[in-house]
């Protein structure tokens, strides 16, 4: 089965009914790109900065930032590359930066809310990213946006760097697409508001699914509601690809269920456009999509979001698909 797969690793993602789609993989450091590289990604879905920043004592320079980036856009020639700004709090924290402790972290303050307020850190990385856009094919996403003032602000932001840079003769790429994570409901059911103002959205289901089922995905006790197949996650992500695709914007998925065989067939019948994932689970992927119909499964995945419990979606897939 591994050398059937690897005769997949230079072909494009092309289902049997003609359709294209991105196959992403997720990085932490620009080491994993070897991996990356092996397995035939066709671009970066989720580069996770937050691994810049931690295991030391202080933070990264701009400097530093800057060739970490570049690197990686560098690596990927061309090929679309997209940089999550920091994601710091709830399970990852960051000792040097002082944070008073909370009751509950993964509602607190963390991502997108400390960037906000944390200028100085934020802008820093900002220009980084943006002196790295010259170099390749770079995205900026925003995550844990909660609401359009959030993503309006980051985005302000960002584009005040970039007039100071350009202003100062920095060359910074004219074609960064800006794009926002999907992982906290609000953003989800009102994908349409969104839409109008990013310029694509990724879904992250790792959250998504904790914040939808009010399940936290690190405890045990409760990891039973973890259900990405249940019909109100599947929904969910109808809403947002159909959102995207009014604006014609596109819609990808970085969580762990974009690797995931079940999920797969549920996700190119909703129209999802790209799917990041772990490098390993990149060229099983490839080889499922090759097998799969979009315009088939588009009708199968309606049915599935009338289903009455995840349970039932899973064994229609296994039923229907995995024989
Ligand atoms: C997610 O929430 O699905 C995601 C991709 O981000 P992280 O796992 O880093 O929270
Ligand atoms: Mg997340």
């Amino acid at each position: 089965q591994k050398a059937e797969w690897a005769k997949l690793v230079n072909e494009q993602t092309t289902t049997k009914d003609g359709m294209h789609v991105e196959l992403a993989a997720n990085i932490g450091t620009p080491k994993d790109l070897e991996g990356v590289i092996n397995n035939g990604a066709e671009g970066i879905g989720l580069y996770r900065t937050e691994f810049l920043y931690m295991g030391r004592t202080e933070l990264p320079s701009e400097e530093e930032q800057f060739e970490a980036y570049k690197e990686v856009v560098e690596r990927m020639e061309g090929k679309p590359v997209v940089i999550r700004t920091l994601d710091i709090g709830g399970d990852k924290e960051l000792p040097y930066l002082d944070l008073p402790k909370e009751m509950n972290p993964f509602l607190g303050f963390r991502a997108i809310r400390l960037c906000l307020e944390e200028k100085d850190i934020f802008r820093t990385q900002l220009r980084a990213l943006l002196r790295a856009s010259a170099f390749g094919n770079l995205k900026i996403m925003f995550p844990m946006i909660a609401t359009l003032d959030e993503f309006r602000q980051a985005k302000a932001m960002l584009l005040e760097e970039k007039d100071k840079l350009v202003a100062d003769g920095v060359t910074v790429s004219e074609a960064i697409e800006i794009g926002m994570m999907v992982e906290i409901p609000s953003t989800a059911v009102a994908a349409d508001l969104f839409a109008k103002e990013v310029d694509f959205f990724s879904i992250g289901t790792n959250d998504l699914i904790q914040y939808t089922m009010a399940a936290d995905r690190m405890n045990e006790r409760v990891s039973y509601l973890y259900q990405p197949y249940h019909p109100a996650i599947l929904r969910l992500v109808k809403m947002v690809v159909d959102a995207a695709h009014a604006e014609g914007k596109w819609a990808g998925m970085c969580g762990e269920m974009a690797g995931d065989e079940v999920a797969i067939p549920l996700l190119l019948g909703l129209g999802l456009d790209e799917f990041s994932m772990s490098a390993t689970s990149i060229l099983p992927a490839r080889n499922q999509l090759l097998a799969l119909s979009k315009e088939e499964l588009a009708s199968f995945s309606a049915e599935m979001l009338n289903l009455d419990t995840a349970d039932e979606v899973e064994k229609q897939v296994r039923e229907t698909f995995m024989k």
